[in-house]
């Protein structure tokens, strides 16, 4: 590996050199099924053709207009993006480069609501033991678990931890003299696939409607359609009726590989932002605008989104039939599973790396915890590919 990068990624000894498909090919041609999709950005595989070509033809046309002025592309993937998520109760969308900018947004946003309208002193966010937001020092002190808060601090101030399922806790938490919102992931990606329940979310919903707190998911990993729904909190209901946000953060696969976040708000937060109060220099860059039509076009289609549900409820039904000694528990919704095992998770991972040779294919795993594989094939995943990743997958663990 290249010495000259810092020191911070624990990295598999595998150099990668282009990608097709569902398959990735290393440097010396071996090639290698991806069920890790880049932890949830290519969520149209490798190289899809229509996203190529969107890419290629605005690459030639337009890269980047700073925010002094419109751009048509970015324009028709806002308005796209934003009745993708109409359902879940957006109407207006910032965008930004990654999921810690969104996050970041969205904490703007929650605190300058509830200033306006209550006065200081009702800051707080409340986000869930286990949760993943991002690598930012406030993203850092949003995310829910303590091994992240060192040697970095000071941390922002105003953040509070419950976990997920205490609803006494949530309750407590939501206090509505202190807490400007809750943050939450309605699928818990970096802790090992943890979905919320029915219970905790629909309360949630009820809890933050009667005190005017800030309803935020972050579907950064969950959202895009990564669980069959299009955003993730979807598959929820409140009093009979689908759960609505008040604001949402999405990244990662949003644009199927080029880098992007957005922030959307909902009835109460669209006019929150005045001008000058937010910014970012790539945000709505026409290339991953670009890309992220596609992804739209193509997710965004209740028989796609059926047809990742199907593909998920293979994989895990697949798995739980192994009956294998290895295998604790099988959680997931879509193609977002997590399958807790006996044994450490990262050295499948890098026996995963090894199968690729002289005879056939390896296999792309990742982890979400030190006892937890993650499976985060690509949307575009065949029948055919998941059954080979599945009996890869078998064969590592029967050793
Ligand atoms: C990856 C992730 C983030 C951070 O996104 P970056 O693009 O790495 O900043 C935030 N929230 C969740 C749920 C994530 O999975």
């Amino acid at each position: 590996m290249n010495n000259v990068f810092m020191n911070t990624y624990h990295r598999l000894p595998v150099t990668f050199a282009r990608g097709e498909g569902s398959w990735l090919f290393d440097t010396a041609g071996r090639k290698y099924l991806d069920f890790s999709s880049g932890i949830a950005v290519n969520c149209l595989g490798h190289s899809y053709p229509p996203l190529v070509k969107a890419i290629s033809e605005q690459a030639a046309k337009l890269n980047h207009v700073c925010n002094y002025y419109q751009s048509d592309v970015s324009a028709a993937f806002a308005e796209k993006l934003v009745e993708a998520c109409a359902k879940g109760g957006m109407r207006k969308v910032f965008l930004a480069n990654s999921g810690a900018e969104a996050n970041e947004g969205a904490c703007k946003i929650a605190r300058k609501y509830s200033l306006k309208k209550y006065g200081e002193g009702r800051h707080t966010i409340v986000t869930l033991r286990g949760s993943f937001h991002g690598r930012t020092i406030t993203t850092l002190a949003a995310t829910g678990q303590d091994k992240f808060h060192k040697d970095f601090g000071p941390f922002t101030g105003g953040f509070a931890y419950i976990r997920g399922g205490d609803i006494e806790a949530l309750d407590r938490a939501l206090d509505k003299t202190k807490t400007a919102g809750l943050l939450l992931e309605a699928v818990q990606g970096e802790s090992g696939i943890i979905p919320q329940s029915g219970e905790f979310i629909e309360t949630a919903a009820r809890l933050c409607a009667e005190r005017d707190i800030l309803l935020m998911f972050d579907e950064v990993q969950c959202g895009m359609g990564r669980t069959g729904n299009f955003l993730a909190f979807e598959g929820y209901t409140a009093g009979g009726s689908p759960v609505k946000a008040d604001i949402v953060t999405l990244a990662k696969g949003m644009c199927g590989g080029l880098p992007a976040g957005a922030v959307l708000t909902g009835e109460k937060t669209g006019e929150v932002f005045e001008s000058g109060d937010h910014g970012s220099t790539f945000g709505g860059n026409p290339l991953a605008a670009a890309a992220g039509l596609v992804v739209l076009d193509t997710v965004n289609n209740p028989a796609f989104l059926a047809g990742i549900e199907r593909k998920g409820e293979k994989i895990m039904d697949a798995i739980r039939g192994w009956k294998h000694p290895l295998v604790m528990e099988v959680r997931g919704r879509g193609l977002m599973t997590g399958v807790d095992i006996a044994v450490d998770a990262w050295p499948l991972l890098e026996k995963g790396i090894a199968l690729a040779g002289g005879n056939g294919p390896g296999i792309l795993l990742l982890s979400a915890g030190p006892k937890t594989l993650r499976l985060l094939p690509p949307y575009t995943v065949s029948d055919g590919e998941i059954e080979e990743g599945l009996d890869m997958l078998k064969g590592l663990l029967d050793g």
